[in-house]
């Protein structure tokens, strides 16, 4: 199914930040699900690596496979701020993007096709669409738009005019 359509400013950029901070991980109440999204959120913006937030991640909540959650989650929240940065100066969501994937050995056959199809430059919603298109059904999620298959690697880039 492909993603909802926002028309304004406003309702994608709440949307895109809702992406955020609803996630929700298993075996947490939505309390420390969401202290945990911050936890990554200041991470990042701190550019600390994964293993420096999981160890935060894991000091404060022994209970949680931090490792795990921010191996899995980084990508994914990181993908979500792009968004939200792009969507700054591109409102109405219009500018074209492509897919940049890593070209190498570990390039998946599902990238390869996102990245082709995307080549001359899509919309942002069109990329989405793209991805869920060609995403692994059984791992993609709609909350998780820009993550076609786990381990991915590759993120959504302005096209060059
Ligand atoms: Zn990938």
């Amino acid at each position: 199914m492909p993603p909802k359509t926002f028309h304004t400013r406003a309702q994608r950029l709440a949307a895109a930040r809702r992406a955020i901070f609803n996630r929700a991980y298993d075996k947490t109440t939505r309390a420390i699900s969401e202290d945990i999204n911050r936890m990554i959120l200041g991470g990042l913006s701190r550019k600390e690596g994964n293993a420096k937030i999981a160890e935060r991640i894991e000091k404060k909540y022994p209970e949680v496979s931090a490792a795990r959650i921010v191996r899995n989650e980084t990508h994914s929240i990181e993908s979500l701020m792009r968004e939200v940065n792009f969507l700054e100066s591109d409102p109405n969501a219009m500018m074209l993007y492509v897919w940049q994937v890593v070209r190498d050995k570990r390039l998946t056959p599902i990238c390869k096709r996102i990245a082709d199809r995307a080549k001359s430059g899509v919309t942002m919603d069109r990329l989405k669409e793209i991805i869920a298109e060609e995403a692994n059904a059984r791992t993609y999620r709609a909350a998780n738009p820009y993550v076609p298959h786990i381990g991915c690697r590759s993120v959504m880039r302005r096209k060059y005019q």
